[in-house]
């Protein structure tokens, strides 16, 4: 037998090189197939082209991290307990946003649970209308954060030059006659509608004539072509517009606020006591595995401390 800290023999030296170019080929086969799956889900031949891969993980997705900087990375979802501070559900996914992760997340607790949780609480990354109307549905109370509206609308009038006294509120509508009046007493009528997800845009439109020969025009409409000024009206899905009021309440207010703590804590302890702050493995399953196996452990000690608690408040014998 060889002594292990001879240099290789060429025999060897030749058979890790072989095993290494094999290794080198699997990987960059498997990072051709997830570009592909990549590119298929892109819309654009721009965007296409521009796809990129991880030689080194292809099933991760380059995502945005906290530093601001872009990575191959996985989306971990964890879904904690409020009551005992339990993880009840974890999933590593190839998804960077978190809004289509909330309605699969409820699925798997369903599944692992038997039945789905009275409440979920999740934050503004989470919040759209299809994950308002869709847990209204299955009867389960949403609490989130919906961004406020009126701010990207306000960033769009800004980019298009309107002057702040021409933005939508200056406009008053008519709910009887279904219009719309402008400050200089102009009439913008029904155009038509948009049906999307949780809403209806309704457009109302003044007359090209009428804004062509205002004196009010540059403030109005400057980037305009020869079309009268549009203004849309929402109408949100019920399920919408009731979330809307009840997280305008001190309560839903309240339950949100505990959402960071309960949330934040079981990530934080696997950062911290576990050092999970990179993945040691590749791979999604590899990866999912791990953080099965973090969330356990933080669920032992959790239980520990539950348990430690309960011994705690037992009278003492003897
Ligand atoms: S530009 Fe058109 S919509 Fe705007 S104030 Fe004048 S008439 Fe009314």
């Amino acid at each position: 037998m060889g002594d292990p800290t001879d240099p290789p023999s060429d025999d060897r030296a030749c058979k890790a090189r072989q095993r290494a170019a094999r290794e080198r080929k699997t990987r960059l086969e498997s990072a051709l197939e997830e570009l592909e799956k990549i590119r298929a889900r892109k819309s654009g031949e721009e965007l296409k082209q521009k796809a990129r891969v991880s030689q080194t993980d292809p099933q991760a997705r380059i995502m945005k991290q906290s530093n601001g900087g872009y990575g191959p990375s996985y989306n971990v979802q964890i879904s904690t307990d409020k009551a005992n501070g339990i993880i009840v559900n974890v999933q590593a996914t190839q998804e960077a946003s978190d809004c289509n992760q909330l309605l699969p997340a409820l699925e798997r607790i369903r599944e692992t649970a038997g039945r789905l949780p009275q409440q979920m609480v999740a934050d503004g990354g989470y919040t759209n209308r299809e994950n308002i109307i869709q847990t209204d549905k299955e009867g389960v109370e949403f609490i989130g954060s919906m961004p406020d509206l009126s701010k990207t609308s306000v960033a769009q009038f800004e980019r298009r030059g309107v002057d702040p006294s021409f933005y939508s509120g200056a406009f008053e509508y008519n709910f009887k006659e279904d219009i719309y009046t402008c400050p200089a007493g102009k009439t913008l009528s029904y155009e038509g509608k948009t049906n999307r997800v949780g809403l209806t845009e309704h457009r109302y439109r003044a007359s090209g004539n009428d804004c062509s020969i205002c004196p009010m025009k540059e403030k109005c409409r400057p980037n305009l072509s020869q079309k009268g000024r549009l203004i849309i009206r929402i109408e949100n899905h019920p399920a919408v517009d009731s979330f809307i009021l009840k997280m305008d309440t001190p309560r839903a207010r309240d339950i949100y606020r505990q959402r960071g703590p309960i949330a934040e804590f079981p990530n934080a302890w696997i950062k911290e006591k576990l050092k999970l702050r990179q993945f040691r493995l590749r791979g999604l399953w590899k990866v999912h595995m791990e953080c099965v196996w973090a969330c356990l452990t933080y669920n032992i000690q959790q239980w520990i401390h539950l348990k430690w608690r309960t011994l705690k408040l037992l009278p003492a014998v003897g």
